[in-house]
C-alpha cells in the first residue's frame, strides 16, 4: 500500500513538474522542424500528413479536438492552410491560439516569401497564394533560422526548458550550414541548370541552389494542365534542355510521362516534398538530399 502511495505521489509530482507544453503544428514539415527544436519535451500533434497535399485538408472534428487543448499551433501561413486551418481554430474555441494571440506562432510571417503576386488578383489566377510562395520549409536556410524563431516561441511559453531549445536550434543551423555546403556543391557539379516542376513547390528549394524552374506543369497554381499547356511544356523542355521533371509524390506522373515520349532527352521523376511523404523520409533533410540525388541522377 504505501509503496503504491509512494508510486502515485510521484507520478503526480512527475505530472505537475512536467506540464509539457500541447504544441499543434499544421504540416508535417512544420511537426518535423519542431520536433528538431524540442525533442520529447514538448507534446506534439500535427494535422496535415506527410502524403497529403497540404492545400486540401479535411476539417474534421478530431482535429478541432487536438486544438481545444494546445498551448500553441505553429503554422505555415502565406495562405498555405487558408482552406481548413481557420475553420479548425474556430471549431476549437481555444481563446489560447486564435490568430494573433501568443499561442498562434505563424512562420510564413516571419520570412522573405519569394513569387509575391504583383497588381490585383483574380479568380482567372488560379489557386494563386496573395502574399508569396508558401512552399518555404524546402529551403534548408529559411528552415534553419525558422527553427531559431520556433525556439524563441517555446522559451517564451515554457522558460525551464528554453536552454534545450535555444540549444537544439543553434546546432540545427550549424549542421544545416555544413550540409548546405555539400549540396552547394553536388548540384553545380551535376551541370544541371534547368528543372521542371509539377506545381510551384519546389521554387524555394530550386531558388536556394540557383536552379530556374522555364515552367510547370500546372498553368496555373491548382488547376490540372491544358493540352495546349503540356504542348508549351514540351516546347520548353526541349528548348531549355531540360533534363528533369520533378513531380509531387501525390499527383500522377501520366502527363510528365507523356512529355517525356514527346522530349526523350528529359526524364520524370516522382519525388517528396514533405517529410513522410514517403516512407523513407524521415525528416527534412531526407527530403532535402533526395532532391539533390534527383538533381544529381540527371547530368
Ligand atoms: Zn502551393
Amino acid at each position: 500500500m504505501k509503496s503504491i502511495l509512494i508510486g502515485l505521489f510521484i507520478f503526480v509530482a512527475a505530472s505537475f513538474a512536467q506540464a509539457k507544453l500541447n504544441v499543434v503544428a499544421t504540416t508535417a514539415d512544420i511537426a518535423a522542424l519542431v520536433t528538431v527544436v524540442a525533442g520529447d519535451n514538448i507534446h506534439l500533434s500535427q494535422i496535415a500528413k506527410g502524403s497529403q497535399d497540404p492545400h486540401y485538408i479535411e476539417a474534421k472534428p478530431s482535429f478541432m479536438v487536438k486544438m481545444r487543448d494546445a498551448d500553441l499551433v505553429i503554422t505555415n501561413g502565406l495562405s498555405l492552410e487558408v482552406g481548413w486551418l481557420p475553420t479548425l481554430i474556430k471549431g476549437a474555441r481555444n481563446p489560447k491560439i486564435s490568430a494573433g494571440s501568443k499561442g498562434y506562432l505563424d512562420l510564413g510571417s516571419l520570412i522573405t516569401p519569394i513569387e509575391k503576386p504583383m497588381g490585383s488578383i483574380t479568380r482567372a489566377m488560379g489557386d494563386v497564394h496573395p502574399e508569396g510562395n508558401p512552399h518555404f520549409t524546402l529551403d534548408p536556410v529559411r528552415r534553419s533560422e525558422l527553427a531559431l524563431k520556433i525556439a524563441d516561441k517555446l522559451s517564451d511559453l515554457d522558460n525551464t526548458n528554453k536552454e534545450v531549445y535555444q540549444t537544439n536550434a543553434k546546432k540545427y543551423q550549424e549542421a544545416i550550414t555544413k550540409k548546405m555546403a555539400d549540396w552547394l556543391v553536388r548540384i553545380k557539379a551535376s551541370g544541371v541548370k534547368t528543372v521542371v516542376t509539377y506545381h510551384p513547390s519546389m521554387n524555394y528549394f530550386m531558388d536556394r541552389f540557383e536552379l530556374k524552374v522555364p515552367i510547370h506543369l500546372e498553368a496555373k497554381p491548382g488547376i490540372p494542365p491544358s493540352a495546349q499547356h503540356i504542348l508549351s511544356v514540351i516546347d520548353t523542355v526541349k528548348k531549355e534542355n531540360t533534363k528533369l521533371i520533378l513531380v509531387d509524390s501525390f499527383f500522377d506522373t501520366k502527363i510528365a510521362d507523356r512529355i517525356v515520349k514527346e522530349a526523350p532527352k528529359t526524364k520524370a521523376v516522382s519525388v517528396g516534398i514533405a517529410v513522410n511523404s514517403l516512407p523513407q523520409l524521415k525528416t527534412l533533410e531526407d527530403v532535402t538530399e533526395q532532391l539533390v540525388k534527383a538533381i544529381e541522377s540527371a547530368k
